[in-house]
């Protein structure tokens, strides 16, 4: 199509640079546009231990790893009666590690590493229509420029949407987002300087402290002396507590003040920063792709933020997806065929995670039996201990390994067993994974991986280039799908 790019991405959060970095690494073209001017302030301030290989896989490792920020080496997690010191050194892998980052740095350094991989990167620059070829093709997109009123097209081979919540295809165009009615949750947030993490806290923790009415604090550490202290709270009970305590701000000071856990890490700490407040609602889109487009991050779906996932979704997503568009854009698999693998494994690990996060919400007995169910979802025969299954599936890193082709994906049965055989309550209403019908999530736990199946033996590759790649199964292994391994350490992707 002579000089149009062949893939446009709309939005400059982890979601959008880091697909297309990946696409201009295997030599497409790519042109990003991001309504906002870079750095810009943004919430989501905890990564998981899977980011790393992606980061590598981008480019932007060297930079993020150089900038300094607040080294992570797990979490610590103060939840109904129980208390879990996670420290990936012990639990998953001696070198596991993320950071806690400002994200107005991290989102800017991602996007600069775009730029330099080769991606046309426009700011200020806003999508207002994508057009379509009278079916269901997106074929170019209309924006203008911050400050000028001329509407620019640019046509493009592919569609990439990492616009974020604001959702521009799932939300505006073809309004497929469903809420999921048991996480219609809120966040407050502020900042403070002096406070400190549990002394058991590992190195840079996350910690996480629940609260009598249902909600839960997170109290993270950066790297310039400043904590994240955020309450996330359902939001009828946030309105009722809003209206008797006059503010969103006296709210916040009030559960803050009234949980012992926080007084003691806030003791003598000053709240340097106004308190903001997201309506923290958790979504899932009916799609996550289709002909010629396929929907990355908070723009396909959002979930609570208690295991910190929004990153690690949104980046982990960009890398399947920039596999599967680029195998498709070469000519080497039908985009339908290579856009499936993108919608399977990018909601299989959306539905994984929702089944832990909704489990600590509304089902929690104990963390022996928490544990337990995070071992169900990744592999009942492995070495692993319940507590070193669960570390490993919020560190991110059973994502990772499974779509590498390292392990077998696993915990299927599990899952959709447990799915299948929730009833509804007498109200007709599914109380179980958000509360949604959960069609839209499970029918891609059913395993598809069946010999006549598209997906069959697909996996990511990164030699020579970013792509998906058949594995054809020995004998050997075929037999061995019953009993699949998880790796003991960390992966990298090959
Ligand atoms: P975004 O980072 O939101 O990027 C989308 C980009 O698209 C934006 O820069 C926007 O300007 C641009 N855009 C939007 N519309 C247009 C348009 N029309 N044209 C051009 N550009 C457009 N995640 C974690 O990993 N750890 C955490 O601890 C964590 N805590 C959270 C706490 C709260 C209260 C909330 C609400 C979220 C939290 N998250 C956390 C989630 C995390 O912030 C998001 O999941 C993550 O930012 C998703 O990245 P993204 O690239 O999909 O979207």
């Amino acid at each position: 199509m002579g000089n149009t790019p062949h893939v446009l991405v709309i939005g400059g959060g982890p979601g959008g640079s880091t697909t297309a970095a990946l696409l201009a690494r295997a030599g497409i073209r790519v042109t990003l546009l991001e309504r906002d001017q870079f750095p810009r302030y943004h919430i989501g301030e905890s990564l998981l231990a899977s980011g790393l290989s992606t980061l590598r896989l981008s480019g932007a490792y060297d930079a993020v790893a150089a900038h300094g920020f607040q080294v992570k080496r797990g979490g610590f997690f103060e939840w109904r009666n129980d208390v879990w010191r996670l420290n990936w050194a012990e639990l998953v892998a001696a070198d596991a590690q993320s950071w806690q980052v400002d994200r107005a740095a991290f989102d800017d350094i991602l996007l600069r590493n775009a730029t330099a991989q080769g991606v046309e990167v426009i700011e200020q620059a806003t999508v207002r229509e994508v057009i379509f070829d009278g079916a269901e093709r997106p074929t170019a997109v209309e924006w203008t420029k911050a400050g000028d009123d001329q509407t620019l097209t640019t046509s493009f081979d592919f569609l990439v949407d990492a616009s974020g919540r604001a959702g521009l295809l799932s939300r505006r165009h073809f309004n497929m987002r469903r809420p999921l009615p048991d996480l219609q949750n809120i966040a407050i947030w502020s900042y403070w300087t002096g406070a400190r993490l549990h002394p058991e806290s590992p190195e840079g923790a996350i910690n996480v402290v629940s609260t009598e009415e249902g909600g839960w604090f997170w109290h993270i550490p950066l790297a310039d002396g400043r904590f994240s202290v955020g309450y996330v709270i359902a939001a009828s009970r946030a309105a009722q507590m809003r209206a008797e305590h006059g503010s969103d701000a006296a709210y916040y000071d009030y559960m803050l003040r009234n949980s012992p856990g926080m007084s003691q890490r806030l003791a003598g700490a000053q709240q340097v920063a106004e308190v903001r407040v997201e309506q923290d609602y958790s979504y899932v889109s009916e799609r996550f792709c289709g002909p010629g487009y396929a929907i990355v991050g908070d723009a396909a779906a959002f979930l609570d933020p208690l295991l910190s996932t929004g990153v690690h979704l949104a980046t982990y997503g960009g890398l399947t997806a920039a596999a599967a568009i680029a195998t498709s854009l070469r000519g080497e698999m039908a985009e339908s065929d290579a856009l499936d693998f993108y919608e399977y494994t990018a909601r299989r690990a959306f539905g994984r995670f929702l089944s832990l996060v909704t489990r600590m919400y509304r089902d929690y007995i104990g963390s022996a039996e928490y544990f337990s169910h995070a071992r169900r979802l990744t592999n009942e025969h492995s070495s692993d201990t319940a507590q070193e299954s669960f570390t490993r599936i919020s560190a991110g890193l059973t994502d990772v390994v499974e779509t590498s082709g390292q392990a077998e994906r696993v915990g299927t049965d599990t899952i959709v067993a447990e799915v299948e055989n929730h009833q509804p309550d007498q109200e007709g209403n599914i109380r179980y994974m958000g509360g949604l019908d959960m069609s839209v999530v499970w029918d891609h736990w059913r395993d598809p991986l069946g010999p006549d199946s598209a997906m069959d033996g697909l996996r990511i590759t990164t030699e020579p280039v970013l792509g998906l790649t058949r594995r054809p199964r020995t004998d050997a292994e075929i037999s061995a799908i019953a009993r699949p391994v998880v790796p003991p350490t960390a992966p990298g992707l090959h």
